[in-house]
């Protein structure tokens, strides 16, 4: 074993046997080696300050889907409770409330097969965005990186959360982009889903024989790590069909150089009604392959560098705007993409400019690199302004839902009478963005906090603030979501997944009966997907409010939000 041999949490007997089937050098129990793996990650900083993170026990590194099977076998044998774990870059499902967790991390399954003329890539658990577009661009094609970044396992973003940026002909969602699974269960069952049905090397198309069953294991966000391993897919590729996106900078300055055919477009619009409309008129003209209505504040994030300035340097900016300065300044960032030939983008470009002129905008300049959508090197960028990555609820709906929505949040926080607990937002709107040629809306509901005033161990905590953020993100914000009919994306991460369940088609009963049947031992990922749940219940039950209890109820009823009509 490596370090430290400790069995306080797992006997010698169950230790010695994972370790004959992966080796000495990739199996540990030593204490300082597991402290590297608590999970903190997303948002997770609450769990953390709370103590509710813990080391895991264990760590186990095997090297196959085979290595796997016979670990979750022992597991199940020795009643050993276990975590997979990709990045570890959400963490907010790792080793919460025990001390007894055993961590599989799968870094070593880090294959990855691309079939650029079928296109699709079969990758393992270890391989992340930055290799597999690093490696796709090169052959025209691309897939979707997430707002996590390059640095988030291509397969864990198939099962959790799985959103990205584009409008059309590339599916924004990573499970849609599935075609073929191997998943191990809790138990240590080998399944092939999708296109696997067929035969084993059949990777190339999506539902197979009879049902799809691939959903099953995605869930309604996420099991986080609930129901078992997943050790390979076949994800979708789609070409770009322009010329080679060049990589340029380096650390915080990366970046990839657009070429002619693919170009970014920002605009200024006077108010948000003009923004809107322009939004509408694009969509109706089926342009625009990235539509991104982006926060004021985001610019000044995107604009900071250098490292151990970073934050400095983003509140000398921010600092720097007032807030009517921020409402005469809506920027829209479209991004267009010439598939077929420089003329579509030239068309494009036209149509937009039309757009633009009929409903008041105004060109600003823009930089024709890309840091966001084809290698997310700027994810970090989500830390910088405050130190803390205020998630507090984000949804998907139909525009006008999605609107309501918004304009709800951004009077709450305006009136909210502790807003300076959070980022002054200086009353712009929180990000939104249409999918699918506007049908469909997307948008999230950010509060950053100050890490120092929210940390314990600080000379700055506050008493008090970490209440009153958990009651903002949930009694208030997700709240907003319930009355409007926006359907959350973060239940189980961000959001208490039981709470507002009758609300929603009383999910849970699915989560339970599935759990049941694939882990009647309760050993994959235990107490997932409810861990934010019993975060809530043991530390702060007094911050769910009688009131979001209430609209939970009334939506319960329906027939639709509660609403007879
Ligand atoms: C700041 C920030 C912004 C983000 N923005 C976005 C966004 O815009 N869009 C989006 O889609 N996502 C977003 N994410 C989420 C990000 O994409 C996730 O981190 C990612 O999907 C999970 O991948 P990971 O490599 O971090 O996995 P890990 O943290 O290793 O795993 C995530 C979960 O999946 C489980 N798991 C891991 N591997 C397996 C496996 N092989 N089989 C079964 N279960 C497994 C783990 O137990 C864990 O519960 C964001 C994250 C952060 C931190």
């Amino acid at each position: 074993m490596r370090g430290r041999e400790v069995f306080d949490h797992i006997s010698e007997d169950a230790c010695r046997e994972l370790e004959s089937i992966v080796g000495p050098e990739n199996l540990t129990t030593d204490p300082v080696i597991c402290e590297g793996y608590t999970g903190r990650g997303m948002d997770r900083e609450i769990f953390w300050y709370q103590g509710v993170s813990r080391p895991p026990g264990t760590v186990i590194l095997p090297e196959s889907a085979e290595e796997i099977v016979r670990i979750v076998k022992t597991c199940n044998r020795f009643g050993i409770p276990y975590i997979p774990m990709a990045t570890l870059g959400m963490a907010c499902f790792a080793p919460s409330f025990r001390d007894d967790i055993m961590i599989i991390d799968l870094k070593r399954l880090d294959k990855m097969e691309i079939d650029d003329k079928n296109m699709f890539a079969i990758v393992e658990p270890g391989v992340v965005y930055a290799q597999l577009q690093g490696e796709i661009l090169k052959k025209g094609l691309t897939s979707v990186v997430p707002g996590g970044g390059g640095q988030v396992s291509v397969l864990a973003n198939s099962f959790v959360c799985g959103m990205g940026l584009f409008n059309y002909r590339i599916d924004f969602l990573s499970q849609r982009r599935l075609n073929g699974v191997e998943w191990i269960t809790p138990e240590g069952e080998v399944y092939r889903m999708g296109s696997l049905l067929a035969d084993d090397d059949s990777w190339y198309w999506r539902d197979g024989l009879g049902p799809d069953a691939i959903g099953l294991l995605h869930g309604i966000v996420s099991w986080g790590g609930g129901m078992g391993i997943i050790t390979k897919i076949s994800t979708k590729l789609y070409p770009i069909q322009s010329e080679k996106l060049e990589p340029g900078g380096i650390g915080p300055t990366s970046h990839v150089e657009l070429p002619p055919t693919v170009r970014w477009y920002n605009i200024d619009f006077p108010t948000e009604e003009s923004c809107r409309k322009a939004m509408r008129e694009i969509g109706k003209a089926r342009i625009g392959a990235v539509i991104n209505r982006v926060p004021a504040y985001w610019r000044d994030v995107a604009k900071s560098r250098s490292d151990l300035a970073f934050s400095n340097d983003f509140w000398q900016r921010w600092n720097r705007m007032t807030p009517e300065q921020v409402a005469e300044s809506r920027v829209l960032r479209v991004l267009l993409i010439g598939r077929a030939s420089q003329k579509q983008v030239e068309y494009e470009e036209k149509v937009l400019m039309d757009i633009v002129n009929e409903t008041g905008g105004t060109m600003r300049r823009a930089r024709q690199v890309d840091e966001a959508t084809f290698m997310a090197v700027n994810a970090p960028g989500m830390w910088k302004a405050t130190g803390f990555f205020g998630e507090c609820d984000g949804g998907i709906e139909c525009p006008r839902c999605i609107d309501k929505t918004r304009e709800t949040y951004i009077k709450k926080l305006k009136e909210y009478e502790h807003k300076s607990d959070f980022l002054d937002q200086k009353g712009d709107s929180p990000w939104y963005m249409p999918f699918t040629f506007g049908r469909i809306y997307y948008t999230e509901l950010h509060g950053w906090p100050d890490p120092a005033r929210v940390d314990p161990e600080d000379p700055n905590y506050e008493i008090g603030i970490r209440e009153r953020i958990i009651r903002w993100r949930t009694s208030e914000t997700h709240r907003i979501g319930l009355e409007t009919g926006m359907k959350s994306f973060f239940f189980g991460q961000v959001q208490p997944t039981g709470l507002a369940e009758p609300a929603n088609q009383h999910f849970s009963v699915w989560i339970d009966r599935f759990k049941k049947e694939f882990d009647p031992q309760g050993l994959a990922a235990p107490g997932q997907p409810y861990g934010v749940d019993r975060m809530y219940n043991e530390h702060f039950s007094e911050e769910i409010t009688d009131s979001i209890r209430k609209v939970v109820e009334k939506v319960e009823d329906g027939p639709w939000g509660g609403n007879p009509q």
